[in-house]
């Protein structure tokens, strides 16, 4: 049986470049109770961060999205035994090839300076990261790290 969060919560904002800071407050707001060190919170607001980005520059960045609402669902959990679940995702274009996407710079948008690097700083940063995207659907990331508490 799957174990029930002590807390969590769930928000949805548009998918704008501005709203990058936002999801990083936020979370940080969120796992305050948690008391976390320095590191681990700089650590999970930067692999938030990274995800979050990726859907506001990469997630809806097709002409059929132009008129749609484009949005962000950002959620957290945490369990009893330390371990925090960020879900970012996004109802966008998905991605067609993971694997792929996540190797070390690998970028679809090098013309816009991308360094393809976001799903490495989130690895390296959580203890694991799951993807589940399907094309046309869109996209789920997963931030998992076990914290200390
Ligand atoms: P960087 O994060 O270094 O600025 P990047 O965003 O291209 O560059 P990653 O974050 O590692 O690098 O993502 C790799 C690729 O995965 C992206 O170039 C993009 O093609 C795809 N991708 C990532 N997230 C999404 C998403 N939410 N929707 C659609 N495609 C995505
Ligand atoms: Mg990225």
């Amino acid at each position: 049986m799957r174990k029930k969060a002590i807390n969590s919560f769930k928000c949805i904002f548009p998918a704008k470049s501005v709203n990058e800071s936002f999801s990083r407050y936020i979370i940080a707001a969120f796992v305050t109770q948690l008391e976390l060190k320095v590191n681990d919170l700089a650590d999970i607001k930067t692999a938030v961060s990274e995800a979050v980005t990726n859907v506001i520059v990469h997630g809806y960045n097709k002409p059929e999205y132009a008129k749609s609402q484009k949005l962000v669902f950002l959620s957290c959990d945490y369990y009893s035994d330390g371990k925090v679940v960020i879900t970012v995702r996004d109802k966008g274009c998905g991605i067609e090839n993971v694997a792929k996407a996540m190797e070390p710079l690998y970028t679809t948008a090098p013309e816009e300076e991308r360094s393809g690097m976001g799903f490495t700083i989130m690895q390296a940063l959580t203890d694991d990261v799951r993807v589940i995207s399907k094309p046309g659907k869109g996209t789920t990331v997963r931030l998992i790290r076990k914290m200390i508490i």
